[in-house]
């Protein structure tokens, strides 16, 4: 059974909202590094491409002495690949976005080098810190706030600090510079329509929201299974882990989205104020071994492609003693979700790539006698990239009307034209932070996972292990 989706769409026309102070300059520091190349750049052409980002000028920054012919050979082998899809318009505004862009060689860390650089490009400025997180603290720590032109947003990567001690320190070296609505801490995960799409369902339909408690959910789990394995990123991964990369900043926030109360309005301060009261709520049980899991890959096959140990892997010290998989079991103490287990499970390497929230709800109290085959809970599947929406329904037949069967009904939910850090970019040069990780929360992140990362330092929790390619480790439950 599939429903027709109707004209009316769930993202709301209204979610961009453009700022007083648009951002007139783009400054990417770390001009030369991975992130910029492989995943702002293209962002950012999509994003001009399809003329939402009109009037920015780029300049890209970094400690290497680059030419401007470097820089803009980067940029432009970019901006060609996204021109090939685009309308005349929007290749007319990549050429002239690529055209005037400029390279500065700044060291950031050095004191006055960055502030003098602010001082000649055009005002209000975007500070996007692509660079590696202790350097990018640091040059926060020699700005001050008088260096920055009026409007300036600092536009931060993660990891947001190490522990919840680093990540308020590393507020506060902020919040003297510029106001909190001023930064952005990236979570490119936390896609524009992602966020809406949970919003629209859940606060659009009355059918769903009575129902969305503890009495009568059993429990949410949500799943971030990859088939991807290191992809070269052992250098930041080896020193994360599953549980950091993923769990402690995205998994976290997509759980308060779907256990945050209605927001009067889909602006950044209702809508965050509603996920920062979730997670000040969420804890972590310090039974350690019944609410948490860790494992890691070993040799395997995903698909045909050969894949070694996780600890064999170029630039893997199996001293880091890192997870490939987490889980772990979140309680919200508050009157609507007291009890209800909230699952968080992200791991890599896994023979299935799943991205999904299920909400399993309890089972009806009295099945009426007479009734046969399957009685099993209604399930509410909320998949991500592609976000799609599957409920799981027992129905009469077909054939025995006595017989009762699952069925699902399921749609496709609303997509945006940009790419994930085209949707980030947007909400920076619009000054609107809605899709930005706030301070309290990025705290409150540190603090639920902190004592499940010292646990499992103080190996309180077995390494179990799993072959890449399969569905997890053979003690685990791995359908969730
Ligand atoms: P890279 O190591 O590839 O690049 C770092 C950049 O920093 C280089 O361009 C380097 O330029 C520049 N840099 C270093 N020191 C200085 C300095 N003192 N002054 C000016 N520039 C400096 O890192 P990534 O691009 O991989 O990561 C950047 C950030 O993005 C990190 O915080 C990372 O955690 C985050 N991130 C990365 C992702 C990815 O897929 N790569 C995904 C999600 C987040 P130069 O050589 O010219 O000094």
């Amino acid at each position: 059974m599939t429903a027709q989706r109707t004209a009316k769409k769930i993202v709301s026309k209204t979610t961009t909202v453009k700022g007083s102070d648009s951002i007139k300059t783009l400054l990417i520091l770390g001009a030369s590094g991975d992130l910029t190349g492989r995943l702002l750049l293209p962002g950012l052409a999509r994003l001009i491409a399809n003329n939402r980002a009109d009037g920015i000028t780029l300049a890209g920054a970094g400690s290497d002495a680059w030419t401007a012919q470097q820089w803009n050979d980067r940029v432009k082998s970019v901006f060609d690949d996204a021109a090939k899809d685009a309308k005349t318009t929007g290749k007319t505004a990549l050429n002239k976005v690529a055209k005037t862009s400029t390279y500065h060689q700044v060291d950031v860390t050095a004191k006055g080098d960055l502030a003098a650089l602010l001082a000649t490009l055009e005002a209000p400025i975007a500070v996007y810190f692509a660079l590696p997180p202790a350097v990018s603290q640091k040059a926060c720590e020699v700005l001050t706030a008088k260096e920055l032109p009026a409007g300036t947003r600092l536009v931060m990567e993660k990891p947001f600090g190490s522990d919840e001690a680093s990540a308020h320190s590393l507020n506060e070296t902020l919040a003297a510079l510029v106001p909190e609505d001023h930064i952005h801490r990236v979570d490119h995960f936390l896609g524009k329509s992602t966020v809406f799409n949970i919003l629209g369902l859940r606060f659009a339909n009355r059918l769903l929201e009575p129902l969305w408690n503890n009495a009568h959910i059993e429990k949410v789990e949500i799943v971030f299974d990859e088939d991807l394995t290191l992809e070269n990123r052992a250098r930041y991964y080896d020193r994360a882990g599953a549980l950091k990369d993923m769990i402690q900043s995205h998994l976290l926030q997509i759980m308060a989205i779907i256990a945050m109360d209605a927001p009067a309005t889909i602006g950044e301060r209702d809508v965050r104020d509603g996920i920062a009261a979730v997670l000040r709520a969420s804890f972590i049980s310090t039974d350690f071994t019944s609410s948490t899991r860790r494992a890691r890959y070993t040799a395997g096959k995903i698909g045909r492609r050969k894949v070694p140990d996780y600890v064999a892997e170029e630039g893997v010290d199996s001293a880091n003693n890192t997870e490939t998989l987490a889980e772990v079991e979140v309680h919200i103490d508050n009157w609507r979700w007291a009890g209800v287990p909230f699952i968080l499970r992200s791991g890599k390497s896994l023979g299935a790539a799943r991205k999904e929230a299920v909400i399993t709800y309890r089972s009806v109290p009295h099945l009426p006698t007479g009734f046969k085959g399957v009685d099993s809970p209604s399930k509410l599947h909320i998949g991500f990239g592609p976000d799609t929406l599957k409920l799981d329904l027992d129905v009469n037949g077909p054939g025995d009307i006595f017989e009762l069967n699952r069925v699902y009904l399921e749609t496709e939910l609303a997509t945006d034209l940009l790419l994930p850090y085209g949707e980030v970019l947007e909400g920076v040069l619009t000054g609107d932070p809605l899709l930005s990780v706030r301070g309290d929360t990025a705290e409150q992140c540190w603090r639920i996972v902190e004592p499940t990362i010292k646990a499992w330092k103080a190996n309180k929790v077995p390494m179990d292990e799993y072959a890449a390619g399969s569905a997890g480790p053979s003690n685990w439950d791995n359908t969730l």
